[in-house]
């Protein structure tokens, strides 16, 4: 991959974003997609849509959700399909899609009738106590999707009226999410490692920090 040193700006790298919940994987997909023209996927973003409006998929996700539970992978499977099947969708960062390893054989399955491959898949890691001390921190614009931290990122005054926690950062569900996430989704560390894959990435610096590693293990400009 290093050979292929990109400089304009339109990416057509299709990338899975794997990390443990507070990793940083989604603002550093938004952030990334949004620089180099490549499609952002967010399962749980467009899961989060469906809750908004009620529909069917939502009314079932959202029981799941709130209680730090992966939504069943027959539900997640067409989301991301579909989304990776849009027209817009040339290069794209798959963010929290695989969660489990039946999805990544669904997601395998299906670049493969695309005739298409994955370039990488960057792992961010971090420690479940900074997980837990990022997350009971996190706060989350409801209009945007923009996300905060109390601490290293406050929101601002002016959007304190959209500002709030997300249902599944309280501590009960944040303990479930780390659990189901070294029992179902950390085996795909080692799927994708034998891929030859996987690019390991520190979660722990700061966001421009993890920012630049990403752009240097990637090779894009930095
Ligand atoms: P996220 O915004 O990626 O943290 O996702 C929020 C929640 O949506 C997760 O805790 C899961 O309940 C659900 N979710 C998102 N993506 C998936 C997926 N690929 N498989 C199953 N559940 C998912």
């Amino acid at each position: 991959m290093t050979s292929q040193i990109k400089t304009d700006l339109d990416i057509d790298y299709r990338l899975v974003f794997l990390g443990p919940p507070g990793s940083g994987k989604g603002t550093q997909a938004r952030l990334l997609a949004s620089r180099f023209g490549m499609k952002h996927i967010s399962t749980g973003a467009i899961l989060r849509g469906e809750i908004d409006a009620g529909t069917c998929l939502g009314i079932e996700a959202k029981k799941y959700i709130e209680n730090g539970q992966l939504v069943p992978d027959h539900l997640v499977r067409s989301l991301a399909e579909n989304a990776i099947k849009s027209e817009d969708c040339k290069g794209f960062i798959l963010d929290g899609y695989p969660r489990t390893i039946q999805q990544a054989l669904w997601l395998c399955e299906f670049m493969d009738a695309e005739a298409e491959s994955l370039t990488a898949v960057i792992n961010l890691t971090i420690s479940n106590e900074d997980v837990v001390s990022r997350l009971s921190q996190r706060r989350i614009n409801s209009c945007t999707g923009e996300n905060f931290h109390l601490s290293n990122k406050p929101p601002p005054q002016e959007q304190s009226k959209f500002i709030v926690i997300r249902s599944d950062d309280q501590p009960d569900a944040i303990r479930q999410r780390l659990k189901i996430y070294h029992e179902l989704t950390h085996p795909l560390v080692e799927y994708y490692s034998k891929k030859k894959l996987l690019i390991a990435v520190d979660a722990l610096g700061s966001f421009g920090a993890v920012n630049s590693e990403i752009c240097r293990v990637l090779n894009f400009p930095g």
